[in-house]
C-alpha cells in the first residue's frame, strides 16, 4: 500500500515522485521505459542538462528520487481499479499495489502520417518540433509534410532556421489562402501530392520520393504526428481521452484535467504529456512537480479530517466515554460551582441534570430537596451516578435514564430545573440541544445551562477546541420562537473564576459561559 502510484516515470511522473517522496509520502513509480523521446540522440531546451541523452536524464532523476525513498519498478500498469484511498493498481507483470492516489503520466504515442520509411526515421531526423531538434537542422534542406492544415505553423517555425525549407501538402489537405501566401511570402516553395517514401542511402537520409517519382533532396523532414494518450488503463474507471486541440485545430487525445491535476475520478491525478501534448521535457516536469504537491496537498488535508474525526469521536461520542467511566473516577465529585451559586435559592421540584457523569451535580441536587432525573448517553456515567447517589444516601432522590441530547426529544414531559454542565458539541451544535432542553422546562421553570467560556483559548488552557466553547449569548437563539412560551433570560453572562491547572497545579483564571432563563408561567 502507498500513499501514491505513479503510472509512468518520465519526466513528468519522476518530477512528481520527486515533490511527493519529498514530503515523505510513501511513493511507487511503475514505468515500462518508453519515453516519447527516447528515439531521439539528446534531449533541448532542458535547462543545466542541454542536449543529455533521455534515457540518460531519467537515469539520474531515477537516482535522485530513490535518495527520498520512492520506489522504482519496470514494469506496465494494466489496470486500475477502486477509488481514492483504496486503489489497486495491477501490472503486467502480475504485481498489485494498493495506493491513496494515483498519478498518471504515462504520456503519449506519436502517430506518423503513412509514408513508407518515416517511422524508421523518426527522431533522428524525421522530426516535429523546432524547440527540441530545430536548432540541430538549422541552415539544412527541410521538407515540412503537411498534412493537417496547421502545417503553416510548422512552415514559420522552420523557416525561422533555414532558408531551405519546402512544404509538401498531401493528398486532401486544404491550406487555406492565406497560409499559402504567408509561405510564398516568407520563401517557403510549395510542393503537392503525397511523397511515396522517404529515400536513403544507407544509413542516410536522401530524401523524399514526390507523388509524381522525382527525388527531392533533403536532409530533415518535419511532421505534424498525431500524439494518443496512453491510457486504456483508465477506461474501466470510465476515464477516457478526449480530443488535444491547439489553435482550434484537434490533433491527437489527452486526459482532461484541472489546474490541480485532478481528473474527473477523484483521487486519480494526470500531469505531463498525457495532459497536453505540446508540453515539452520541462514543460512536463514542471507539471509533474506541480501536480504531486497537489497531491500531498490533498493527502494532507485528508489526514487533518480523519485526525480531527477520531478526536471529535474520542470528545463526543459514547464509546469513547463508556471507556472514560470504566476507568478509574474522572470527577472530583463534588458540584459545580455554578449549579451551587445559581440553584441553591431555589424551591426545589423536579430537576432533569444533563450530562450526569459520575453523579455530582445529581447528588447535590438531591441533597438540597429536589427529585432528580440524572441523564447521561453513556450507561457507565448512569451506573456510577446511581451507586454515588445510593452511596450518598440520596439513591430514592436520583433516576437514572440513557439520553443522547443530541436526538433528544422531551414528548411532552416537563421539569421544574432543567440543568447542564459542561456539555460541549461542535460547531455550534449546542443551540440545536438547548433548544430540546428548553422545551422540557416546565412553565415558571428554570432553564441554566454552563460550559467553557471562549474566553479560555487566551489563557491556552483549551487550545484547539474552538470550535467546541460557547458563550452564554451564543445560546440565545435556542429560546427563539419556542411555541411554548415566553423566556426571561435572567444570566448570561461570561464569568469569571480560578481553577488548578490541570498540568501544572497553579491556580489560573477561567470563564463559564453561563445561561440562565425562565420560562414565564
Ligand atoms: C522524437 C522526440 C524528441 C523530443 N525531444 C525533446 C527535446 O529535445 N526536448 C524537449 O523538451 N522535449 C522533447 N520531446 C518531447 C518530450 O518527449 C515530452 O515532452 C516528454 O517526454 C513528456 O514527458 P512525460 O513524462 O509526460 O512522458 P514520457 O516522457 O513519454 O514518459 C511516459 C512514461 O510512462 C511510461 N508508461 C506509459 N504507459 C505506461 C503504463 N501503462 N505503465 C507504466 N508506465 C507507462 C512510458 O513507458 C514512459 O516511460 C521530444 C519528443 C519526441 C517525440
Amino acid at each position: 500500500m502507498y500513499d501514491v502510484v505513479v503510472v509512468g516515470g518520465g519526466a513528468a511522473g519522476l518530477s512528481g515522485a520527486m515533490a511527493l517522496g519529498r514530503s515523505k509520502r510513501s511513493v511507487l513509480v511503475v514505468d515500462a521505459g518508453e519515453p516519447r523521446n527516447a528515439p531521439a540522440g539528446h534531449a533541448h531546451n532542458y535547462l543545466g542538462r542541454e542536449g543529455i541523452p533521455p534515457r540518460e536524464l531519467l537515469e539520474i532523476g531515477r537516482t535522485e528520487v530513490a535518495q527520498y525513498g520512492v520506489d522504482l519498478v519496470d514494469d506496465r500498469v494494466v489496470g486500475l481499479s477502486g477509488a481514492a484511498g483504496d486503489f489497486l493498481v495491477t501490472t503486467a507483470g502480475g504485481r498489485r499495489y494498493g495506493a491513496r492516489r494515483v498519478l498518471v503520466t504515462a504520456g503519449v504515442v506519436d502517430e506518423l502520417p503513412d509514408v513508407p520509411g518515416l517511422a524508421e526515421r523518426w527522431g533522428v531526423d524525421v522530426l516535429h518540433c523546432p524547440y527540441c531538434h530545430g536548432w540541430e537542422v538549422r541552415d539544412q534542406a527541410i521538407a515540412v509534410l503537411a498534412t493537417t492544415p496547421m502545417a503553416g505553423h510548422q512552415g514559420l517555425l522552420f523557416r525561422q532556421l533555414s532558408d531551405d525549407v519546402v512544404m509538401i501538402v498531401h493528398d486532401g489537405v486544404e491550406l487555406p489562402d492565406e497560409e499559402l501566401e504567408k509561405m510564398s511570402a516568407i520563401g517557403v516553395r510549395i510542393e503537392h501530392g503525397t511523397p511515396q517514401e522517404v529515400v536513403t542511402e544507407g544509413d542516410a537520409l536522401v530524401g523524399l520520393r514526390l507523388a509524381d517519382g522525382s527525388v527531392l533532396e533533403r536532409q530533415a523532414i518535419v511532421v505534424a504526428s498525431k500524439p494518443h494518450a496512453r491510457a486504456d488503463f483508465l477506461a474501466p474507471l470510465g476515464l477516457e481521452p478526449q480530443p488535444f486541440e491547439m489553435n482550434g485545430v484537434a490533433f491527437g487525445s489527452v486526459i482532461a484535467v484541472e489546474s490541480s491535476g485532478a481528473t474527473a475520478v477523484p483521487g486519480v491525478f494526470a500531469a505531463g504529456n498525457v495532459t497536453d501534448v505540446a508540453m515539452t521535457l520541462m514543460a512536463s516536469a514542471a507539471h509533474g512537480m506541480r501536480v504531486g504537491a497537489w497531491i500531498n496537498a490533498e493527502l494532507a488535508a485528508e489526514d487533518a479530517a480523519r485526525a480531527v474525526a477520531e478526536r471529535r469521536a474520542a470528545h463526543f461520542e459514547r464509546p469513547a466515554w463508556e471507556e472514560r467511566y470504566s476507568g478509574e473516577q474522572v470527577w472530583s465529585g463534588r458540584a459545580n460551582v455554578q449549579l451551587v451559586a445559581e440553584v441553591a435559592a431555589m424551591t426545589p421540584g423536579r430537576a432533569l441534570e444533563v450530562g450526569c457523569g459520575e453523579g455530582g451535580d445529581a447528588i447535590w441536587l438531591a441533597s438540597h430537596g429536589w427529585d432528580v432525573t440524572a441523564v447521561d448517553f453513556a450507561d457507565a456515567a448512569l451506573a456510577r451516578t446511581a451507586t454515588h447517589a445510593e452511596e450518598a444516601g440520596v439513591g430514592d432522590r436520583v433516576s437514572t435514564r440513557r439520553v443522547d441530547v443530541r436526538i433528544f426529544e422531551p414528548d411532552g414531559e416537563t421539569w421544574d430545573l432543567v440543568t447542564s454542565h459542561f456539555v460541549h458539541l461542535p460547531d455550534g451544535g449546542m443551540v440545536d440541544v438547548v433548544r430540546r432542553l428548553a422545551a422540557a422546562v416546565a412553565p415558571g421553570g428554570t432553564l441554566l445551562v454552563v460550559g467553557h467560556d471562549p474566553e479560555d483559548l487566551a489563557t491556552g488552557l483549551r487550545h484547539g477546541h474552538r470550535t467546541f466553547l460557547f458563550t452564554a449569548e451564543s445560546l440565545l437563539p435556542a429560546l427563539d420562537g419556542d411555541g411554548a412560551g415566553e423566556w426571561a433570560v435572567e444570566v448570561c453572562e461570561s464569568r469569571p473564576r480560578t481553577q488548578p491547572h490541570p498540568q501544572t497545579g497553579e491556580e489560573i483564571a477561567v470563564a463559564d459561559a453561563v445561561l440562565r432563563a425562565r420560562r414565564l408561567a
